[in-house]
């Protein structure tokens, strides 16, 4: 199969073409056409295995859909991953996929200047890519609202636990809207990861590669 055949449109094809993607990997192939479908998902998948690209490109298309600007100080899209290395990662390929389209990508993490981040996120943004901790000090600072998310990813959900960041994350989940479309994405699925994923997700299909 190649990136068409699994939903996705022509620009975003052509985009991929000159990144020099021309076949989907297989957690691209299993997942694209379910996200394109609106389904929660469960991922399990290392780094490594393209998943960025198997959730940000279904996501980047359906946000294409109603391409809006995004009101101030709000984001349609939330990914929370444990680390720096890691959002500041997912951000830099997220922003290779939307080149040419309208849409906004913005990361934040801690340890750089939160006054910076609060000034990037006052024109609000599509997608927002962040650490849990930061995140959670943005909003108190009321630099950033969550009740327009309608996309959630939750990546290396496992790590994020082994970091001590359950309590944010029960937090951050309390803030979105019920009303929305939550993927997870784990290298393994112990048991606190199991009940995670039956808190937050909906009817989810699992994909495993
Ligand atoms: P990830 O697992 O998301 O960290 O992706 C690993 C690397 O593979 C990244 O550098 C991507 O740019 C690259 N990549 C992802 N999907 C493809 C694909 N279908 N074809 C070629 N490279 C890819």
């Amino acid at each position: 199969t190649n990136f068409h055949e699994l939903g996705l449109d022509k620009q975003i094809v052509a985009t991929l073409s000159n990144l020099g993607y021309e076949t989907p990997t297989p957690i691209q192939s299993q997942a694209i056409p379910l996200l394109l479908q609106s389904r929660d998902m469960i991922g399990l998948a290392q780094t490594g295995t393209g998943k960025t690209a198997a959730f940000g490109l279904p996501l980047i298309q359906m946000l294409m859909k109603d391409p809006k600007r995004p009101d101030n100080r709000t984001t349609r899209t939330l990914i929370l991953a444990p680390t720096r290395e890691l959002v500041n990662q997912i951000a830099v390929n997220l922003k290779s996929y939307v080149r040419g389209t309208p849409l906004k990508i913005n990361s934040v993490v801690g340890g750089a200047s939160i006054n910076k981040q609060q000034q990037m996120l006052e024109k609000g943004t599509d997608i927002l890519v962040a650490t849990p901790g930061r995140l959670l000090d943005l909003v108190s600072r009321k630099a950033i609202g969550l009740t327009t998310v309608r996309y959630l990813v939750l990546d290396e959900a496992d790590q994020m636990l082994d970091l001590g960041f359950v309590h944010d994350l029960r937090k951050i989940s309390k803030m979105v809207p019920k009303n929305r479309q939550t993927l997870l994405f784990s290298a393994t699925m112990p048991k606190a990861i199991a009940e995670l994923a039956k808190d937050y997700l909906t009817d989810p299909v699992k994909v495993e590669v």
